[in-house]
């Protein structure tokens, strides 16, 4: 068996990987998770009885570049109830009931006073809302508008049994060792409670990944990486930067389950090899594939793409973060996810990883100006006629041999057969013109 990430080639393979995603995303959905707390060590739990797990705990306080890590936030119940003590909402039925990281409260109030405090969508007045108050003390709770529309005016009473307070961060890895220690990271956010696009998709996905990867014997070490959006990849890179310099690639993913197309957003750098074979990848699997340029808004590329860490990591998703209706609101549920759409992105993840992993990197050496290959009899003498594919082949090694990028970048940029490439591989090698680099 030749080195590869994992053995998933086909849609066949994916479909299968698919069905244990989507049982782990059923698992995982109506957990009440948030950037801290007890949700995301349950979340993990699930996550770690599939995959072998290293769990960190980071201190709240703990600075993190321009951040910190904030306190904890748990709940023991929220909920309000009418005159009559019937709870009207109640977060033990459905996490997105209450505004994230809200601060404890107890109270009664009447309907004007509690109204600025409420959450709804008039535009989809079925659907609650997805909100959170991560860095400024409120707190609030999220519903149908179709359900408050039947609130009469009266008094409430308002709890929310929660704690906030020093505690920790929680993520957690999953490193699967290659034969070298350069490293692919998969970055994955657990944050959300009760959204299963965003995000019980990309924790699936990542999960159901590592465990075919485990079965592997890769050539470069996989590092798969569960923790909150934002501040968690931030405390990961704060925590990780001596590591850095292994980082060969990675992925953010999430929003793999809907019904849009294959969507890869480039790294910061562009062309990096993750951006040239991703993009090839998605486009083969999926004739309406978006490839979308890097902008700072969106996921935690935006972390592994700051120009201070400016890692080669773009991100995978279908739909992008806000490009559904459904995105944030209580419609982002099973429904939503499909098993044909999981197993497309599981392979599109794959198939690129695959081809990093196998990917032959090489170095010019004659980088300053087109080497002279008509003198070396690599060219053929007549000019004014076409170059072939060959040629074509040695044009492309040349041009992009600048130690980073290698055989499949040639394949995924040109399109010429990779049996051409490696002839024109070889043969300028044999010239002293090229040379292959340790990956
Ligand atoms: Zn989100």
């Amino acid at each position: 068996m030749s080195p590869q990430f994992a053995a998933v080639h086909t849609m066949a393979d994916a479909t299968a990987l698919a069905g244990r995603a989507l049982a782990l995303a059923t698992e995982i959905f109506p957990i009440g998770r948030s950037i801290t707390g007890q949700g995301v060590r349950e979340t993990l739990r699930c996550i770690g009885n599939r995959v072998p797990l290293e769990v960190s705990e980071v201190p709240s306080g703990t600075p993190v570049f321009d951040w910190e890590v904030p306190p904890e936030w748990n709940v023991r119940e929220a909920y309000i109830a009418d005159g009559a003590g019937r709870r009207l909402v109640d977060f033990r039925r459905h996490a997105l009931h209450l505004v994230g990281y809200s601060i404890p409260v107890r109270a009664r109030m009447t309907l004007n006073e509690l109204r600025p405090h409420l959450h709804t969508l008039p535009q989809t007045p079925d659907w609650i809302p997805y909100r959170t108050s991560y860095y400024s003390k409120a707190w609030g709770f999220c519903l149908a508008e179709s359900e408050l529309a039947t609130w009469p005016d009266g008094e409430y009473e308002v709890v929310i049994d929660a704690e906030l307070k020093p505690g920790h961060l929680t993520y957690a890895e999953c490193l699967i060792r290659g034969a070298v220690e350069q490293e692919i990271l998969v970055y994955t956010h657990t944050c959300h409670p009760a959204l299963a696009n965003d995000n019980a998709s990309g924790m699936a996905v990542a999960t159901v990944l590592a465990e075919e990867a485990l079965k592997s014997r890769p050539n470069l070490s996989y590092r798969f990486i569960f923790g909150p959006g934002t501040i968690g990849s931030i405390t990961w890179l704060a925590r990780n930067e001596s590591r850095l310099p292994a980082v060969r690639g990675g992925l953010t993913i999430g929003l793999l389950g809907d019904v849009g197309p294959l969507t890869y957003k480039r790294s910061r750098r562009g062309t990096t090899e993750i951006d040239l074979i991703a993009a090839q990848a998605v486009r083969e699997l999926d004739p309406n594939a978006k490839l979308l340029d890097f902008s700072p808004y969106g996921y935690d590329e935006r972390q592994f793409c700051s120009p201070g860490i400016n890692l080669p990591m773009g991100r995978l998703t279908r739909s992008a973060n806000g490009a559904y209706p459904e995105y944030h609101t209580s419609a982002d549920n099973l429904s939503l996810l499909r098993a044909d759409a999981l197993a497309q992105s599981i392979l599109a993840i794959a198939t690129t990883l695959n081809r990093i992993d196998g990917n032959r990197l090489f170095r010019n050496r004659s980088p300053k100006g087109e080497p002279r290959l008509g003198r070396r009899g690599l060219f053929r003498a007549t000019g004014g006629t076409n170059p072939g594919d060959f040629e074509h082949a040695m044009l492309w090694l040349l041009s992009l041999s600048d130690g980073a990028h290698g055989l499949r970048d040639a394949q995924a940029v040109s399109g010429l057969d990779m049996d051409v490439l490696e002839r024109a591989a070889t043969a300028l090698i044999e010239a002293g013109l090229l040379e292959e680099v340790a990956g």
